[in-house]
């Protein structure tokens, strides 16, 4: 039964979202601001009100890691666990601050005051450890700062009152190119693209040769042209997830290049005939959300957005939704059933998103990167962008760079620059093993620094990360197979099982409990996985054991147990120990080897 206080909270949450079933999600998420937990009276009235299956309201409830159906603490705290992350100490950080509070990883102290628990990454490598309270993003957290905050919460301060350095996000830029160095004057692309025409503004879009920065590198004008030849409804909508650990480069341009982002999703809005764009935004950036509110209401104050934008006699106009912590809604078509308000799995394929995608209509979706360079190369022409970079991979690419480095940070540079040039840049040419693209990516050894980072040879949303010595690559592939058990949304049997497989090899092998058996099992069902996935998530999963392996074997035969063919993973002897002791049987021929022992001599 829901109270009538409740009903009528619920009902004005529901009211702000124009009581839109798509916007469920929204919903669901102002609910657990609200009340630090999304109860069951909340998933009934959304279920009658907006007439969903009750297991559908649910079942998001149960799938967004930033939803829970029972309360979280008063103070509710995330540490970010990218490996960089942890290279930094935040797992010990958040170990400390656990000790210091007496509560366990994710469950609500008793007295209800705290929560903490650990997230994958946030999207702050380089200012790590970092991590989330209440949903706002705090940095560089050293000893000194986890113990304050453990007596601040012990005194119950409010969130609003800590340090505000504690909060301090830097933009953490190293090297600017055309990209970062062109700001777009709000309106100058639009209204160049008008000039030109539309059409025109597309072919130059596809001169440019730009390809999707989100690292697959589909060319970002024939997506576009293949829209703007679909008939009927099209949208635009705009991938900001950045969920692969150690990419931050998204946050960068959303702080700094709003007008830029909005200004190349109206272009394609314009040129496909599209009257609406979603930006959907990671949850963990929540803190920039009022800012490009502000930038998307100064834009329709100025006519470049609404009703026939900047004298177009077309109308766009642009929605932001934020996600709720689910790595796999990073996938396009994820990401557009979460936008309709539903569990982030993947679509079946085809049709493309193109053809069918949000709403069942045609749909451009880009990330942040290819809508601010679009919007700068419709300014500057194809000519400007194309003359930048390789053959087969044109222009510049932001990459975040994290790890063992001097200089952890944004590094703007031609398509094509070779994994030392760059660990020259960011001060890592001790570096033993660089992961590029982050979780999904290739784990590269020293021999293969000369190869380039390009859609030809090593591609990437933008993830760098950079280990040396120190570093047990056993240990990595084992965080990054914890992280895709994880994340696996479980539609799929290969990837639902296969990585929770991958997960217990990786465990066994990384506390040297292994055998040459494990190896080749890893090896198996690595392949298998790969290769029966259902979606990009599960055919990228296994990467980084597969590449630690055959690039770092001497580090696995460190961790093999002396000897050892085979271990097997279920020791029947301590699992019927109980029952030998209860019953009195535990002589030594009820002992499995030593009774097989004696009952062979
Ligand atoms: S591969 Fe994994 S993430 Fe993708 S649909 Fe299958 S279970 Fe889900």
């Amino acid at each position: 039964m829901v109270s009538t206080w409740l009903s009528a909270t619920l009902y004005d949450i529901a009211a702000r979202y124009d009581h839109d079933r798509h916007a469920l999600l929204q919903m669901l998420r102002a609910v657990q601001a609200a009340r630090s937990c999304v109860p069951e009276e909340a998933i009934q009235f959304f279920a009658r009100h907006l007439n969903v299956p009750i297991v559908e309201v649910r079942g998001c409830v149960e799938f967004y890691s930033f939803l829970h159906a029972t309360p979280r603490g008063q103070y509710d705290i995330y540490f970010s666990d990218s490996p960089t992350d942890r290279m930094a100490g935040s797992l010990v950080a958040a170990e400390r601050l656990a000790a210091r509070l007496g509560v366990e990883f994710g469950v609500p102290r008793p007295d209800g005051r705290v929560t903490l628990g650990l997230t994958s990454c946030t999207g702050h490598c380089e200012q790590a450890p970092a991590g989330l309270v209440n949903r706002r993003v705090f940095t560089r957290m050293t000893e000194d700062r986890v113990d304050r905050m453990a007596d601040l919460i012990e005194r119950g301060v409010p969130v609003e009152q800590w340090p505000e350095v504690w909060f301090h996000v830097e933009n953490s830029i190293r090297v600017s190119g055309p990209t970062l160095e062109t700001h777009v004057t709000p309106g100058d692309a639009l209204r160049a693209s008008l000039v030109r025409g539309l059409p025109q503004t597309l072919d130059e879009v596809e001169a440019s040769g730009l390809q999707g920065r989100g690292g697959a590198g589909f060319p970002v004008g024939r997506k576009w042209r293949g829209a703007y030849e679909t008939r009927g409804i099209h949208y635009i909508t705009c991938n900001a997830d950045e969920g692969e650990p150690g990419t931050f480069k998204d946050r960068i341009l959303l702080a700094g290049y709003a007008d830029e982002l909005f200004e190349g999703m109206t272009i394609a809005g314009l040129i496909v005939g599209a009257e609406k764009g979603y930006l959907y935004m990671r949850g963990e950036y929540e803190y920039m959300l009022s800012g490009l509110q502000e930038v998307l209401a100064s834009r329709r104050e100025a006519g470049l957005l609404g009703e026939d934008v900047c004298g177009s006699g077309q109308n766009f106009d642009i929605i932001i939704h934020l996600g709720a912590g689910a790595y796999v809604c990073g996938e396009q078509s994820a990401l557009l059933e979460s936008l309709e308000g539903r569990r982030g799995i993947p679509r079946i394929r085809p049709p493309s998103a193109v053809k069918k995608g949000l709403f069942g209509q045609s749909t451009v979706n880009n990330n942040v990167e290819s809508f601010v360079q679009a919007a700068q190369i419709a300014l500057m022409g194809g000519a400007w962008f194309a003359d930048l970079g390789e053959e087969k991979s044109r222009g510049t690419k932001l990459l975040s760079v994290a790890g063992d480095c001097t200089r952890p940070g944004i590094y703007e540079l031609p398509l094509g620059v070779t994994v030392r040039e760059l660990l020259e840049r960011c001060g890592g040419s001790h570096a033993k093993a660089v992961q590029v693209g982050g979780a999904a990516g290739r784990t590269v050894g020293r021999a293969e620094f000369e190869r380039h980072i390009s859609y030809a040879d090593l591609a990437t949303g933008g993830s760098i990360m950079v280990f040396d010595e120190r570093r047990d690559m056993v240990d990595l592939a084992r965080q990054f197979a914890h992280f895709f058990a994880h994340e696996s949304c479980g539609f799929c049997t290969p990837c639902r099982v296969g990585t929770q497989m991958l997960q217990h090899y990786a465990d066994k092998l990384a506390s040297c409990q292994g055998s040459r058996h494990d190896l080749a099992q890893i090896r198996s069902i690595g392949q298998m996985v790969k290769g029966y996935a259902h979606c990009g998530l599960g055919e990228t999963a296994p990467n980084a054991l597969l590449d630690t392996l055959e690039r770092f074997p001497e580090e696995y035969e460190a961790h093999l147990l002396p000897e050892a063919d085979f271990v097997p993973d279920f020791d029947l002897d301590a699992a019927v120990s109980e029952a030998r002791a209860l019953t009195g049987r535990d002589d030594r021929l009820h002992q499995l080897e030593h009774g097989k022992v004696e009952a062979e001599s």
